[in-house]
């Protein structure tokens, strides 16, 4: 194809961030009509000031990128890259990083929840190529690991969108006994190297998982604990890393009944128990060797004349007693009793719960990071690193003694909620570390703002975003990476 830069476009296109100019070019012409008889479409897209160029020039650039062509219903990409220019304006900016970020970036862009549109015209076009085409004038360029990390980068953003699709689903269609049968399904894909157990309403109630039952207990489809267990190490007894998620698949508030605005989004609250399971499905792809708990945590929070009454005292599953503050503070509650059933089974050495958990740390962080609290400074680093390179962002919030002294109870040993109005996710936070055995690294990740948007932002869709995911899939990668592994 012949490349050409017509001086027009020259004067209309200056690279300016999310600047975009379109035009059409060809070699062949038509002998008659003179007019080109295979047209190709040529988009440039303004990456910004050569100095302030990083990969999140990239990832701002594709999304553009991506709604650019399915407006014009193509089916196909092909980016062109000079890798070694923009290697030389920025270090980091290798052909490797480059590509895996844009290939990782352009399939969370593709996403769509459409399944439940019924005319086609309503659907945008999805993209079904992207191809590469590199430049490189000087130095090695090693394309079989280019190959692996745009393979690898693909897998994380299918991930996600997995992770997308299990959380933007109903909360009349996903209910706890759904998830089960999805986790069943994408089990079922892998059964070398996953294996799945189920503990429901009826074991829960013998083993005393009364904090657990409750919540569920008046919905028509039943509580249940869903395990999941990757075996990427089946020599070692040991499981590495426990994901604990949470999966309210409604969450009407329960008695303390929640009201319009904020009830209707409600079917998110599953989105930690949607994280786990697609980092769950994807280990086996990613060949990890260690082994992997993933628990979800499912129950419905609804109303009824058997639903959970505030002020109840409930006995723990781990034998502390809890006086329920506030019905629609259930999500700790269904963490606590699988954090404590995860600890006891399978004697994890770092254990991860992943929650839309309060309102409050929202208002601390908006839509754009998670909350991160932890006991350990070195899993903190390591949370950080996957997240910074991931761009699924967290911040670390505290865990003072104060928040856990206002937890105490009067007629319990603990009371499931905070004082007053302020510090909720950290009071949050304090409860879920009462069920944290000695010796356990744990880390718990608030997702209520970044797990579901109001809109529609760069790559990230309007609704379940699919967050955490890719957070967890490269945490878990890093304990594999020696140059990485915790000094102990
Ligand atoms: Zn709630």
């Amino acid at each position: 194809m012949q490349q050409i830069w017509p001086k027009a476009i020259s004067a209309d296109f200056s690279g300016k961030e999310g600047q975009s100019v379109l035009y059409y070019s060809s070699n062949d012409f038509d002998e008659d009509s003179k007019e080109p008889t295979t047209p190709q479409r040529i988009l440039w897209m303004g990456l910004g000031k050569e100095a302030k160029l990083s990969l999140n020039s990239f990832r701002t650039a594709i999304p553009k990128v991506v709604d650019k062509v399915q407006e014009l219903k193509q089916k196909e990409i092909v980016i062109s890259l000079d890798a070694q220019q923009f290697s030389t304006l920025n270090s980091s900016l290798s052909a490797e990083t480059l590509l895996q970020t844009m290939a990782n970036t352009f399939i969370q862009s593709n996403y769509q929840f459409n399944k439940h549109l019924t005319k086609e015209d309503s659907k945008k076009p999805s993209i079904e190529e992207l191809r590469f085409t590199l430049k490189q004038t000087s130095g090695p360029l090693d394309l079989q690991k280019i190959n692996e990390a745009v393979q690898v980068a693909t897998t994380f953003g299918e991930a996600t969108n997995l992770a997308r699709n299990l959380a933007n689903e109903r909360g009349d269609v996903c209910n706890p006994k759904w998830m089960e049968e999805k986790a069943k399904e994408l089990v079922s894909n892998h059964r070398d190297k996953l294996q799945m157990q189920v503990i429901d309403s009826n074991q829960m109630n013998l083993l005393g998982m009364n904090l657990f039952y409750s919540v569920g207990k008046a919905s028509t489809t039943p509580p249940r604990l869903v395990l999941l267990k990757y075996m990427g190490d089946p020599q070692n007894p040991t499981s590495e890393v426990a994901l604990v998620g949470k999966g309210i698949t409604f969450d009407t508030g329960g008695l303390n009944l929640k009201s319009t605005g904020f009830i209707e989004d409600m079917y998110l609250d599953m989105s930690g128990s949607a994280a786990v399971l697609a980092t769950m499905a994807t280990l086996p792809k990613l060949n990890l060797k260690m082994n992997v708990v993933g628990a979800l945590c499912m129950a419905e929070n609804a109303i009824g004349s058997n639903a959970l009454l505030p002020n109840s005292i409930l006995k723990s599953y781990k034998g502390l007693t809890v006086e329920i503050g506030n019905t629609d503070a259930e999500g700790r509650l269904v963490l606590a009793d699988g954090l404590s059933y995860v600890q006891k089974h399978y004697s994890p050495k770092y254990v991860i719960d992943i929650a839309t958990l309060t309102g409050a740390c929202c208002v601390a962080l908006g839509e754009y990071a998670s909350g991160l609290f932890t006991n350990d400074q070195g899993l903190e680093k390591k949370l950080m690193e996957a997240a910074d390179s991931t761009f699924e962002r967290t911040w670390p919030l505290p865990l003072f003694p104060e928040y856990s002294a206002e937890l105490k109870g009067q007629h319990s040993d603990l009371k499931s909620i905070g004082k007053g109005r302020y510090g909720g996710a950290c009071t949050a936070a304090a409860f879920l570390k009462e069920f944290i055995e000695e010796g356990v690294k744990w880390a718990h990740l608030d997702i209520a703002g970044p797990a579901m948007t109001s809109e529609k932002r760069g790559h990230i869709p309007r609704g379940g975003t699919g967050y955490g995911v890719q957070l967890l899939l490269s945490f878990l990668q890093s304990l594999q990476e020696p140059s990485q592994q915790p000094k102990t």
